[in-house]
């Protein structure tokens, strides 16, 4: 299965979470900093995302959205 995500970064406190619990090691932190002073997390889009979803239910902004193939 295929997915991919979208990062809400304006949300985003750059815990590193979702980074810390992705098994494809597909997300990681912009050297940009957001509006409210961090840097938010990033999806590599090099990299393949299998929609799995854990990152989307460990971040505790709720930032993150996930799509899957089969759904889309
Ligand atoms: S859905 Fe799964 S594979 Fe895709 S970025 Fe999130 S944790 Fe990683
Ligand atoms: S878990 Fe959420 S708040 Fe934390 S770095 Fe990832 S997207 Fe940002």
């Amino acid at each position: 299965m295929k997915g991919k995500i979208v990062i809400d970064t304006s949300m985003c406190k750059g815990c590193q979470l979702c980074i810390g619990f992705c098994p494809k090691k597909n997300i990681f932190l912009s050297s940009q900093l957001n509006a409210k002073g961090y840097f938010p997390a990033q999806a590599d889009t090099k990299k393949v995302c299998n929609g799995c979803g854990i990152c989307a239910l460990m971040c505790p902004e709720a930032a993150i959205e996930v799509y899957r193939d089969d759904e889309n």
